[in-house]
């Protein structure tokens, strides 16, 4: 026979903690609570098996659920020694939902349950206090007609504010017990007017009432939404707590609280949390009186005159802290409690781990470590990757007023404020006369690089997360909120607008890139402090983890940050991004532009020495690790002048009338260039491209080689192949300039020879492309973008509505859609092993720094992810976390 019901109370429990399945969270810690002795107010826990059951007979309840709640009632009337629906001497009960994983949404409390027009006057004699026992009972009507009888609240609210404008009373507590009592029989009229039925006096009625309103709420349009939103099952199912009342407001003896067994925003081990005395539990949180401070340090810190409980119950309150110390040891891990105090006596209403700040969650995990309560794994998996974004960058002072005007997408993490300028010129201008500058623009291009690197930050009004202002925004580190889609630019007037407000440029803003909103102004900022807890939690990261982290990154700045956060490699060098620096655009554009080989051969002459520098830059800086240098990806028409002054300039410099080079311009025009002319396409159309930038690969790593006396490991990366034979072709172009290299210098540079995995034929064929390659990194932002047919830079504006609709749960641009995307991956892997079994396979696409998408990467056993350089940290947490998961298994 299945048992529905478990009890709790008197120092123990039919259940415990790991029986949240069953018990949801709340039951299963109310057990566990009384079964380590803790002083629990007795009750019972109806199961999620119940809730199933409601749900597939047609909302009924198993034939012996009845007697089971009945029995479980009647241990609670022994141990609390009073009668359910007693007149003289009643017993009240609380009813809460309680899903295994905390759920707004659902029916939260009803309170006070078991009172009617008899049963409150034996409240009254056994508390001695009429006013108490009318309150409780006008507030039981007021709950359970909402919650449970759907009358909608402002009905009570607009009897209550009447009764108090006739009678004079300023607040609730002015009314008197005869001033109630005229109260509650209004709200019964209320309730029967709207029901067309009275207000049920029979307790059981009551009691069924309230735990069909639990169970009916788990399929409300509120808690659907949320469960979708949280990945959490329809079948999971809610249990309902059902659990003798005390009362924190009767009088000056009693009191309720909330509290944290260590600060919740630092960690620091003190014990933090607020009470009230002669209240009830809703009464803190709801703000209508000032919640005083649990301890005297408390209260000093945070500058308030009102009694701390330490001086008002020191009794209770040493108790109390003994509660604290026994949670802590018990669950390992900090805890967020409620409790009560009735008449000097303590009762603990709840326990579970409670929510804290990144930073919060490193020192404890630190200090928990320290004191024996976990070990090094456990701590590193008490830490969420993605909330180190919080810490690695400056955030709004979370004490400062903002005003927010639009929303986009949180591109970039981090927090700036500066002018508003819409070009990267002006960008650079201003910032070079000490101005802090914003950059808005529709999109950003590679042209803009400059402007966005000399900006605190940059928003868009276009793009997606991978769009080109996204990426580039990260991989620097810069704040950046793009697809601000409400935002209307005017170039030529130089202003923005959102609905009716203006902003015109010069004026200050600030942008949010982890939450994405945009404020008016300047919000104040406070910087990150990396901690040696920090250090300590990633070292740990570091000695669980088996995938190697490297970072995506091209200036030596960026490589310079990406090494100082513990990259082990660069996964990906963008050459391209380097040939749009300052003088170079203009060698480019004569080569792109020249009409035949001998014109690109001699505009490749001149960039030869300067991208040679580049790779020597890096190589210095990576000492010998492993360096992915991509070649040229872009379509030529990112290159191409845009406006008249760079027609006549590059027509000068050339020595070519400027009609010509605008007619080569429209000859090189695509329509659709993202699906063009680029990466290897380019690159065995004009092979000498390729040439030039495996020269300046090679002689830069043997340069770097004599000076060091290390060898260079230098990974030559070939973009876009779809078709072994692309890749063949360039690689023999390759090989053929590693050996002249060589032959002139008389050393053989170190280096291997791969692909981008980044379009489905070459997931696919990947078998006979390992043949001609040592590696294979999987470009996911291409591969998403040709899987799923969807542009990276115009998705923002209906992935949005798909992930609302529900079609799609994440943005796949964000975190790797497994199904699809993922698949293709996994048949890649798979097919590029068989032919070569050593083959070296990384990531290289913006999903290399997501959480779960790196947890994807380890099951199918890459060898490492590369992410931009500020998500390195995330990237090497997520990594161990996945790995002892891995292990866990
Ligand atoms: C990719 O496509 O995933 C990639 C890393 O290359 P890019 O973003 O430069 O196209
Ligand atoms: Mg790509």
């Amino acid at each position: 026979m299945t048992k529905w019901v478990y009890g709790f109370g008197n120092g123990k429990a039919e259940g415990a903690r790991d029986m949240r399945n069953l018990l949801g969270g709340k039951g299963a810690n109310l057990a566990e609570m009384s079964n380590i002795g803790l002083p629990v107010p007795p009750g019972f826990t109806i199961s999620t098996d119940v809730c199933t059951h409601y749900y597939a007979n047609g909302k009924t309840y198993p034939a012996d659920l009845e007697a089971e709640a009945e029995k479980a009632l009647l241990a609670v009337e022994e141990i609390v020694g009073a009668k359910f629906g007693d007149v003289k001497n009643p017993l009240l009960v609380s009813v809460r939902s309680g899903a295994r994983a905390s759920m707004p949404g659902m029916m939260d409390t009803v309170l006070n349950l078991g009172l009617n027009d008899e049963t409150v006057e034996g409240l009254a004699q056994q508390s001695g206090d009429r006013r108490f026992a009318m309150d409780s009972y006008r507030r039981f009507i007021q709950m359970y007609g909402n919650v449970v009888l759907d009358v909608e609240h402002y009905h009570f609210e607009e009897a209550l504010e009447d009764i108090k404008d006739e009678t004079g009373a300023v607040s609730d507590t002015d009314l008197t017990a005869e001033h109630l009592t005229t109260l509650i029989e209004r709200y019964k009229k209320l309730v029967a007017d709207q029901l067309g039925k009275p207000f049920p006096q029979d307790p059981k009625e009551q009691l069924w009432g309230a735990i069909g309103a639990v169970f009916n709420s788990w399929q409300t349009p509120r808690a659907i939404t949320y469960r979708r939103l949280h990945d959490i099952p329809e079948e999971w199912g809610t249990a309902v707590n059902v659990q003798a009342m005390v009362f924190g407001n009767m009088g000056n003896t009693c009191a309720t609280g909330v509290a944290f067994t260590r600060n919740p925003s630092t960690g620091e081990n003190l014990f933090y949390g607020e009470y009230l005395v002669n209240a009830q539990g809703e009464d803190v949180v709801a703000g209508i009186r000032t919640p005083q401070h649990l301890t005297i340090a408390g209260k000093k810190a945070h500058g308030s005159d009102l009694p701390a409980m330490e001086e008002v119950m020191p009794e209770v309150f040493q108790q109390l802290c003994e509660v604290r110390t026994l949670l802590e040891t018990h669950y390992r891990d900090m805890q967020d409690i409620e409790f009560t105090v009735q008449m000097g006596k303590l009762y603990m209403l709840q326990t579970r781990s409670g929510k804290r700040t990144s930073a919060a969650a490193i020192r404890i995990a630190c200090e928990m470590a320290d004191e024996g309560l976990i070990d090094s794994r456990e701590a590193v998996m008490r830490v969420e990757p993605q909330s180190l974004d919080q810490i690695l960058h400056p955030r709004l002072d979370p004490k400062a007023k903002r005003d927010v005007i639009a929303k986009g997408l949180p591109a970039s993490p981090g927090a700036a404020s500066g002018i508003v300028v819409f070009s990267a010129d002006e960008a650079e201008k201003l910032a070079q006369l000490g101005e802090k500058v914003m950059l808005v623009r529709i999109e950003t291009s590679p042209e803009d690089i400059h402007g966005m690197h000399a900006a605190e930050g940059i928003l868009t009004t276009r793009g997606g997360m991978t769009s080109h202002a996204a990426v580039v925004a990260r991989g620097m580190g810069r704040a950046c909120v793009a697809g601000a889609g409400d935002i209307r630019i005017d170039y030529k007037s130089g202003r923005f607008s959102v609905r009716d407000v203006i902003v015109a440029a010069g004026d200050w803003i600030t942008i949010d890139g982890s939450t994405g909103e945009i404020m008016k102004g300047r919000v104040p900022t406070v910087q990150p402090e990396l901690s040696g807890d920090f250090a300590r939690i990633m070292e740990w990261a570091d000695s669980h983890r088996r995938m190697a982290i490297r970072a995506n990154a091209e200036t030596p700045e960026d490589v310079a940050t990406a090494r100082g956060f513990g990259a082990e490699g660069i996964g990906l060098c963008r050459t391209e991004h380097m040939f749009f620096e300052g003088d170079r655009i203009l060698a480019v554009r004569e080569m792109i532009l020249a009409n035949d080989e001998a014109g690109r051969r001699k505009a490749l002459a001149r960039i030869l020495p300067m991208q040679r520098g580049d790779f020597e830059a890096i190589f210095d800086i990576m000492k010998g690790l492993p360096v992915t240098i991509r070649l040229l990806d872009p379509p030529l028409h990112e290159f191409l002048p845009r406006e008249e002054a760079e027609f006549q300039e590059l027509a000068a410099s050339l020595a070519v009338d400027a009609k010509l080079v605008q007619a080569r311009a429209s000859q090189l025009h695509e329509s659709n260039p993202m699906l063009g002319h680029r990466g290897c396409r380019l690159l065995n159309s004009y092979p000498e491209i390729c040439e030039m930038q495996a020269r300046a690969i090679f002689e830069a790593a043997v340069a770097v080689q004599n000076k060091s006396g290390e060898a260079v490991l230098c990974e030559v990366m070939i973009p876009l192949v779809s078709i072994k034979k692309e890749l063949d072709l360039l690689r023999s172009r390759i090989e053929g300039v590693a050996a002249e290299v060589e032959k002139e210098t008389g050393i053989a540079p170190k280096y291997t020879i791969g692909t981008m995995i980044e379009l489905p034929r070459a997931a696919l064929r990947a078998e006979e492309i390992a043949q001609s390659a040592e590696f294979f990194s999987f470009g996911t932002n291409d591969l998403t973008q040709t899987t799923f047919g969807i542009s990276r830079d115009d998705s923002a504006t209906f992935l949005n509505d798909y992930q609302r609709y529900g079609i799609i749960e994440h943005d796949p641009f964000q975190t790797i859609d497994r199904d699809g995307v993922g698949e293709l991956i996994g048949i890649a892997v798979e097919r590029g092993r068989k032919s070569r079994p050593e083959i070296k396979l990384g990531i290289c696409g913006e999903h290399g720094g997501d959480p779960a998408s790196i947890a994807f990467c380890e099951e199918l056993g890459l060898d490492y992810v590369s992410c931009s350089p500020f998500r390195v940290p995330i990237a090497r947490l997520a990594a161990a976390q996945a790995s002892i998961q891995a292990d866990q298994k």
